[in-house]
């Protein structure tokens, strides 16, 4: 084609046989849409650059449109990068059972507010409450959408308009915007800080004790460590104190596990059912980290208090929805039959032993005939035990553009992430989920054969 004139109509585009095609694929509308704009985009390109592309280079810009516009922006990955509660790639993986209960109330109806009994309206608080407390041994217990939003709910429903002590070496910044000290200023609670970076003295509770708080929050510093010249009293010492003066104390355990991750040779991370015995009034927590379960905020504690945090309006407006209450229940059961070990795939990675991995990662090296299998480290993440890994091993392949190949391998379909050692591109085998080795395989596969294709610039 030589001039505009020489350019199909887009009714003349929709004949042909591809885009009859696409319109069973994407409907008519969207398909007529991306032939105006492929058409729309050579008119404007003409002008600078007095090219016109042939009838299939129209129809692939068109069909490159409508895949832009209709590829899911939330997709899965494999995550090769070792990382197991990896806060960009979704955190906690959930297990068969939570799979299949959030799948069975999601085409259909359910009792997420019914009774079956009375034939009545029902609260969807039950479906957590019964199972959190058969496990933790709570008084009372409720899920909300996610960690963040049961500490903002806790502070606005116990502590508006008052003091709450808090140590200054706990006032963290997570990620993703959540700072204790912001989210305390948002729930119109007032920031008692008591103790310095580095240390904080039982004195220096009992001093705050003098300005009549409303609450004292403990906060798991989740991600970093405090080494060196550090002192922090007991919970236990600080449940005394705040017992004797009547008042509460919340333990925001971020993670907060319920198996003792020392098992599993990593170091001590505080459990749900210690931080209770310790006596914290109110511990909450999150549902998609070392739980292992959906997107949750979860709340336990003393009755009375778990009422209050259930009848304050913000309840309502960070609400548990029906998929993840169903999950988080079947999560749940997991732990009260002592199987969380074998069937929470979060638990699953931490527990699979260095030659178990060994041996997959040799098996990724004999499928590609490539690669070497070193040993690596891998990480908890989400916020839990901080400077701890695991013993692993990575198969690891020397290629001449590093960040290219990562590049490539996230193109791949389903993507790939992986990470850098180094100068070499590591994959680790304990994150990558073993129904999706084969993808793996074939994304590496195709990765590794259009490397070798890319002539490398020469230096000079
Ligand atoms: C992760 C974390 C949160 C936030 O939990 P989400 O479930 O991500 O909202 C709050 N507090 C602490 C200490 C955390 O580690």
């Amino acid at each position: 084609m030589k001039s505009l004139r020489d350019l199909p109509s887009v009714d003349q585009l929709l004949q042909t046989s591809e885009m009859q095609g696409w319109i069973a694929i994407y409907g008519r509308a969207l398909t007529v849409e991306a032939a105006r704009q492929a058409l729309n985009r050579v008119r404007t390109s003409f002008a600078q650059e007095n090219t016109i592309p042939d009838q299939a280079g129209l129809l692939s810009q068109a069909q490159s449109l409508l895949k832009g516009w209709t590829t899911p922006t939330l997709q899965p990955v494999i995550n090769a990068t070792g990382v197991i509660l990896h806060t960009n790639l979704g955190r906690a993986p959930l297990s068969r059972s939570a799979m299949q209960a959030a799948q069975s109330v999601a085409s259909g109806y359910s009792t997420l507010e019914y009774d079956l009994e009375k034939g009545q309206r029902g609260s969807r608080l039950v479906h957590a409450e019964a199972v959190l407390r058969r496990i933790t041994g709570a008084e009372a217990a409720m899920a909300v959408n996610n960690n963040a939003g049961a500490v903002l709910l806790a502070l606005s429903a116990l502590a508006r308009r008052r003091g709450v002590v808090i140590a200054r070496s706990q006032l963290v910044e997570i990620g993703g915007g959540f700072r204790v000290p912001d989210v305390m200023k948002q729930s119109g609670a007032r920031l008692v800080e008591v103790g310095t970076t580095n240390r904080v003295h039982l004195s220096d509770y009992e001093a705050a004790l003098e300005e009549k708080p409303a609450l004292i929050l403990r906060a798991h510093r989740s991600n970093f460590r405090l080494l060196g010249f550090t002192s922090e009293p007991e919970m236990a010492e600080i449940a005394a104190l705040a017992h004797q003066s009547g008042i509460p104390l919340m333990d925001d355990l971020g993670s907060g596990s319920l198996l003792d991750t020392a098992r599993f040779g990593l170091g001590h991370e505080p459990t749900v059912q210690e931080s209770l015995q310790a006596g914290a009034d109110l511990v909450c927590f999150s549902g998609d980290k070392l739980l292992g379960g959906p997107q949750a905020g979860l709340i336990i504690g003393r009755a009375d208090l778990v009422a209050k945090l259930k009848k304050h309006p913000l309840a309502r407006a960070i609400r548990a929805d029906k998929l993840c209450l169903a999950a988080l229940n079947a999560t749940l059961l997991h732990y009260l039959k002592g199987e969380a070990e074998e069937e929470v795939p979060v638990w699953r990675m931490i527990a699979a032993s260095a030659e178990r991995l060994r041996q997959r990662a040799l098996g990724w090296a004999a499928a590609l005939e490539q690669g070497q299998v070193i040993a690596g480290e891998s990480t908890v993440g989400g916020g839990s035990l901080p400077g701890e890994t695991l013993p692993t091993f990575l198969l690891v392949l020397s290629v001449k553009s590093p960040n290219r190949f990562l590049e490539r391998l996230r193109q791949a379909y389903p993507p790939i992430i992986a990470r850098l050692q180094g100068e070499l591109v590591a994959l680790d085998p304990r994150t990558v989920m073993t129904e999706q080795e084969p993808g793996l395989i074939a994304g590496l596969r195709s990765a590794l054969s259009a490397a070798k294709k890319t002539p490398q610039p020469t230096q000079g």
